[in-house]
């Protein structure tokens, strides 16, 4: 068998979506299970939706996540001259021919079709121009297009590597524009003119491209070249089964990286989006080198795969809490951006990494990590059947307790822990009359770590500091 060799196109529209980032991998894990090799190409013909510096941040995206292309990417529109001359050869052999219909007939055209409830398709009306003709409206400078000549009542059958059988008949396919009459190529030629010439031998890509196989096949045919094999990849969707839509959720892998999904996680995550590593296994934590090796295209769905930001959630807390500490307060800096001491950073990490589904989560709930007053009801403070009087005192009387305890008694959680509920056992007090009311005069929360993890953070002066001030909001 030839070596096989893969590519990742994509249109540098501004944003990766999570299915090209998918679509990235599974081309990369294919190309490299079997060692061969995966290409880059950035499909960049499409001026009007062309964003300046796109490329730049994909290839960028790529190597983060540690998707390495073989060879230099090919861009698209440094090729303008050999899509041409390609699309020259096709008219020449009579596979493919001018057109000079003017964008106000083709509208009518289509118009009327829709009026007449038909598919709209172009109608054939420059498709046997004479030859005269032809030469002279070039001569004369009248814009045009180049349509592929698509064989009239054709069955295009091919055997998808996912899909299997699939079959097409040509009467539902356009006369195809292949070079615009900005003297561009559309999306269907250059695919398919590079995937030849780059020497593609499989073509793994979303399942919205599935209508553009038929006429993908056809040109293969009409220029005498070898075709790949074609893999389309299951859609991805909404948990109700819709298609995957920014209305419900993030698209970008842009986005899910600024909110704190860890690289390793969401790859992790994207590669088990309509496919699995077979029965009998419910191995769900894979590595780059492990999917590498447990990959393959028979063992993709042909179902669409449902985007389960849970499941994302909860794989991302298991890559979050492998971290070092030390990593994580790096990685979390971003977002703790009022916080200076990077001491307290890591303080603050060690608490709340093994509650954080996300980077960002950090930033939720953690202002009562300062040296600065906090608000809060008082009521708060009160537990249960408790009073305020009775809160008061106990506060007084932990208050004086932890004055007797030295600095370094809150250099570990579990000695302060220790300390305190020890101290409250032996005065034969109620855990919860003395802890809730420490917990929320250190966070001014509902819900917040434990007292000891806070008092820990804070140290003693400002844990004694906000006790007392908690006795003075009841008072
Ligand atoms: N440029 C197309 C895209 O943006 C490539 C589709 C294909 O792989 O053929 O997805």
């Amino acid at each position: 068998m030839n070596k096989i060799r893969t590519r990742f196109a994509p249109s540098p529209t501004g944003y990766l979506h999570v299915g090209g980032l998918r679509t990235a991998l599974y081309n990369y894990l294919f190309a490299k299970k079997y060692n061969g090799n995966f290409l880059l190409r950035i499909e960049d013909t499409d001026q009007a939706r062309m964003v300046k510096g796109a490329d730049k941040q994909l290839l960028g995206i790529l190597s983060l996540f540690k998707l390495k292309y073989d060879n230099k990417p090919v861009y698209q529109s440094k090729r303008l001259k050999v899509y041409k001359n390609f699309a020259d050869q096709l008219v020449k052999a009579g596979k493919a021919y001018y057109c000079f219909c003017t964008p106000e007939r083709l509208t009518k055209m289509r118009e009327e079709q829709i009026a007449n409830k038909k598919p709209p398709m172009y109608d054939g009306t420059c498709r046997d121009l004479m030859h005269e003709q032809v030469e002279q409206n070039l001569s004369s400078g009248k814009p045009y297009v180049i349509r592929l000549k698509v064989p009239l009542n054709k069955i295009i059958n091919f055997t998808d590597l996912i899909r299997g059988e699939v079959s097409f008949n040509s009467e539902t396919i356009d006369d195809q524009v292949l070079i615009k009459s900005d003297g561009y190529p559309t999306y269907h030629l250059a695919n398919v003119v590079d995937d030849h010439e780059m020497g593609i031998t499989h073509v793994i890509r979303g399942e919205e491209w599935l209508p553009s196989t038929p006429k993908h096949i056809l040109l293969y045919e009409a220029f005498g070249w070898e075709k790949p094999a074609f893999a389309h990849l299951p859609l991805l969707l909404n948990q109700d089964r819709t298609k995957l839509s920014k209305r419900q959720g993030d698209v970008a892998v842009e986005d899910y990286l600024k909110n704190g999904y860890l690289p390793n996680a969401l790859l992790n995550f994207i590669a088990l989006l309509g496919w699995n590593p077979g029965e009998g296994s419910t191995k769900e934590i894979f590595s780059l080198d492990e999917l590498v090796k447990e990959f393959d295209l028979t063992k993709i769905n042909k179902a669409g795969a449902v985007f389960d930001i849970e499941k994302l959630n909860w794989l991302n807390g298991l890559y979050i809490r492998k971290l070092k500490v030390k990593e994580l307060a790096k990685l979390c800096k971003p977002y703790l951006k009022q916080i200076k001491n990077s001491k307290m950073i890591e303080k603050i990490v060690t608490v709340e990494q093994e509650r954080l589904k996300k980077l960002s989560d950090i930033a939720q709930n953690i202002n009562f990590f300062s040296d600065k007053k906090i608000q809060y009801d008082p009521n708060l403070l009160v537990w249960k059947k408790s009073t305020r009087t009775a809160t008061i005192e106990n506060l007084v009387k932990l208050e004086d307790y932890l004055m007797t305890l030295k600095e370094t008694d809150f250099k570990t959680v579990k000695n302060l822990e220790d300390k305190v509920t020890s101290w409250i056992k032996q005065n034969n007090y109620g855990v919860g009359d003395y802890l809730w009311p420490m917990r929320v005069a250190l966070s001014g929360q509902q819900n917040s770590p434990s007292p000891f993890e806070i008092a820990w953070v804070l140290g003693k002066k400002i844990t004694l500091k906000r006790i007392n001030e908690a006795q003075n909001k009841l008072r």
